[in-house]
């Protein structure tokens, strides 16, 4: 497919849940966010129906994402059916790490190919305190718990060692080649951005280092080390889901796949294309997963 301004538009971005269990702070706000009923959600064969039609018409790269999509339940069986979807080359999975370790053997043997693993800092504390431990990511709805009770479950709370275990895993698993994601607020050569770059290195892993997008103003900058940011080069279609196909993150139109039809959803989204983002009212990047 190609859009109105010459772009191939071969990779779609799949984010197959909008819950999470971290809070990182510039993505999510401590209390969490509405979510999206679960009726709202695709099922996996919806969501795989959308992915053949895609493949059908040219899409070769999909991307699962989130919220976090191992929060998911039996993702494997998702990725069961997506791999085996004539024309999808390269399948792989954005996540936070944490839930990988004893999942990296199931979720190869299902098919998915590859992994990005987030990791902002190698320091246990700064970690805890960009993805706010776990104090405020309950899930089932209560109120945050006071600070004595917060660092009580900070200390339960999945942190830098789940994420390094689950590295470690991915790449015994061979979901290769692991690359990492790192938010940073202004350079390469901040304390967090270096402590991952030297343990990137130490591993043989590859880093995309990620300005942080202000989601108040809808701001981003390049991607150093990948593609993200790059307008002119963007090959991207973004499915939430609640079955909105996306032409753009920084964007607030969207096409639904069960009003439209996969096929008609995904053609209207690559027509919608914009030549480059503008500012995203309703902060998709929550929903759609970056
Ligand atoms: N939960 C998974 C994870 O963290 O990898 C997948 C979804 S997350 C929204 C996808 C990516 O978006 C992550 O690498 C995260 O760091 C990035 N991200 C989230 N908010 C961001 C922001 N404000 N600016 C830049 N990147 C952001
Ligand atoms: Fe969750 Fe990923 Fe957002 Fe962090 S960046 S809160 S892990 S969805």
């Amino acid at each position: 497919m190609i859009d109105p301004f010459g772009r191939r538009i071969d990779y779609l971005r799949v984010s197959v849940t909008d819950r999470c269990n971290l809070r990182c702070v510039y993505c999510m706000p401590a209390e969490g966010l509405p979510l999206v009923s679960h009726d709202d959600i695709l099922r996996y064969e919806e969501i795989a129906e959308v992915v053949r039609e895609a493949a059908d018409l040219g899409v070769t790269k999909v991307r699962l994402t989130g919220g976090e999509p191992l929060t998911r339940r039996n993702i494997e069986s998702l990725i069961v059916l997506l791999a085996r979807i004539d024309g999808v080359r390269d399948l792989a999975m954005t996540t936070n790490g944490t839930l990988l370790a004893p999942r990296a053997v199931t979720l190869k043997a299902a098919g998915l190919m590859r992994v990005n693993v987030s990791l902002d800092s190698v320091d246990p504390d700064r970690y805890a305190e960009i993805t706010r431990g776990r104090c405020a990511a309950r899930d089932d709805g209560t109120e945050a718990p006071d600070a004595g009770a917060c660092s009580a479950a900070v200390r339960r709370s999945p942190g830098l060692k789940d994420v390094l275990a689950g590295i470690d895993a991915a790449l015994a698993a061979g979901l290769t080649p692991v690359k990492l994601n790192c938010v940073i607020e202004r350079s390469v050569d901040e304390p967090d951005a270096r402590g991952v770059a030297d343990y990137a290195r130490r591993r043989g892993l590859e880093v995309r280092f990620i300005p942080r997008m202000d989601l108040a103003t809808g701001r981003f900058g390049q991607v150093v080390g990948g593609d993200g940011g790059a307008c002119g080069r963007c090959s991207r279609l973004r499915l939430t889901s609640d079955g909105y196909l996306r032409p753009c993150l920084m964007s607030d139109v969207g096409f639904s796949v069960r009003e439209l039809g996969p096929r008609e959803a995904i053609s209207l989204a690559v027509k919608s294309k914009p030549e480059a983002g503008g500012v995203c009212e309703k902060h998709w990047i929550r929903r759609i997963g970056g």
